[in-house]
């Protein structure tokens, strides 16, 4: 679900903005307008945060055009208030690719610094000293451009995940010692320089406490996700597969369908027509059948007929990724265009767990 502005589309990628910005925005007026600022000013610091987001566009344009020259796709990129998420497909997984893809994006911002570079060189900027309030006019609007977008490059760079550093970070340490070992070695230096960060907090800005602890929580996510990967590496469908799974006739009602949900283990269900794949049931489905048609309703009337398929061989990480993208409750493996049985996530994760048990890695 995305509660989401949707621009028009660059180069192919969908830019949405997050409703959330509209509160960054209200932010900025009313604080300013309870400070006694003029609306001019007010209105050139708007501006400049949504010249500031622009900036952040052409950062996340930077990986997605990047990502495309190696084959991968960008889903869309999403702005927030903290800033902008490009939604690749995947990440390269080739350490001199990845390099490229995550330098692409700071390597924009330090594009337009350069191009700026005159107009900041040319300014007369104000002495810490003796001016405490600086304010954005016509005359500080692009200096100040030019140096938000030094900071931003400069804090894209910090080699700790989930910044772009940090994927340079291992990328780098990637090209010495396998992926999950690098991994696991970036995101230690990453948290040893989070704390770093929150100690010079307490010294120097308490803004630096809240990229440390910003970093810190980024780090262990990014480690998850990768070794979650490296144990779904060199499984295919076939380790995956329930040949053992629940089904329903299409013209079973979904007061059938509530009691097997009750009686079993299972949350989704192969919905058939005559013996074929007509669709697929879930719980969600079952509860809206029941508050918009009742419980003898037929199952067909609020069951997904959008099947989607995979082969036994394919690759179980190709797997999870459709999972991901087309927010599936289950795909179906067939060999041979014969229908062997179905996977789900909760399948997925038990073999994750039980893989991690076994202490397997490849
Ligand atoms: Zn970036």
């Amino acid at each position: 679900m995305k509660r989401a502005l949707s621009l028009p589309k660059i180069a192919g990628i969908a830019i949405n903005i997050h409703w959330t910005f509209t509160i960054l925005i209200a932010w900025i007026v009313f604080t300013n307008l309870r400070a006694g600022l003029d609306a001019v000013h007010i209105g050139w610091m708007v501006l400049f945060v949504l010249s500031l987001f622009v900036c952040v566009t052409l950062h996340e344009l930077g990986h997605a055009l990047a990502a495309r020259r190696y084959g991968i796709k960008t889903v869309d990129i999403t702005l927030y208030p903290i800033g902008g998420v490009a939604s690749l497909e995947r990440m390269p997984e080739k350490p001199r690719q990845e390099l490229v893809v995550a330098l692409a994006g700071p390597l924009v911002n330090v594009v337009i610094m350069l191009l700026l570079l005159p107009v900041i060189a040319n300014f007369d900027w104000p002495d810490k000293e003796t001016q405490t309030v600086f304010l954005i006019d016509q005359n500080s609007f692009l200096p100040m451009l030019g140096v938000v977008n030094i900071w931003l490059a400069m804090f894209n760079l910090i080699p700790a995940f989930p910044m772009d550093g940090g994927r340079v970070l291992r990328a780098l340490l990637s090209m010495q010692m396998n992926r999950v070992k690098a991994t696991e070695t970036a995101a230690t230096i990453g948290q040893i320089i989070a704390v770093g960060f929150v100690f010079a907090g307490f010294y120097l800005n308490p803004f630096l406490i809240f990229i440390g602890l910003f970093i810190i929580l980024g780090a262990r996510a990014e480690a998850e996700m990768v070794k979650t990967q490296s144990f779904l590496h060199g499984l295919t469908a076939r380790d995956a597969v329930m040949t053992n799974y629940s089904a329903l006739d299409k013209n079973q009602t979904i007061g059938e369908a509530v009691r097997m949900l009750l009686d079993g283990e299972a949350k989704n269900f192969l919905v058939t027509d005559q013996g074929e794949p007509f669709g697929v049931l879930n719980r969600d489905h079952i509860i809206r059948g029941i508050q918009a048609a009742g419980e003898s309703a037929p199952i067909h009337s609020v069951a997904d007929t959008n099947l989607q398929f995979a082969e036994m061989q394919a690759p179980l990480q190709e797997v999870m990724q459709n999972f991901q993208q087309a927010k599936l409750s289950i795909l179906l493996v067939r060999e041979h265009g014969r229908l062997i049985g179905i996977i789900d996530l909760d399948n997925i994760s038990e073999l994750i767990l039980v893989n991690a048990a076994r202490g397997q890695r490849t």
